[in-house]
């Protein structure tokens, strides 16, 4: 057996120790996180009901508006103008 075989082997050998090695890691970790992602969704942060489309929005990422002592939360700028425009009609 030449010495470059040898060496083959050798590097064949470690490379399938990693792939169990980190297939191992994978499970553990895939255990581990039981707990839903932090930054998708801060403690801080509400969902408030777009009330045109009722859809939720977090407050944060929420086009809003004040109106009469009241925060209005909107998925979008659209939603906003067709309850400003509803508003206006109202009066
Ligand atoms: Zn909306």
């Amino acid at each position: 057996m030449s010495p470059l075989r040898i060496i083959i082997i050798i590097i064949l050998i470690y490379i399938a120790y990693r792939l169990i090695t980190a297939g191992r890691r994978k499970v553990r970790s895939a255990r581990g996180t039981q707990k839903p992602p932090q930054h998708e969704m801060p403690v801080s942060d509400t969902l408030e009901e777009d009330p045109i489309c009722k859809k939720l929005v977090p407050s944060r990422q929420a086009v809003t508006m004040r109106l009469h002592g009241t925060t209005y939360y909107f998925c979008s700028e659209e939603c906003c103008n067709t309850f400003r425009t509803r508003q206006g009609e109202q009066q």
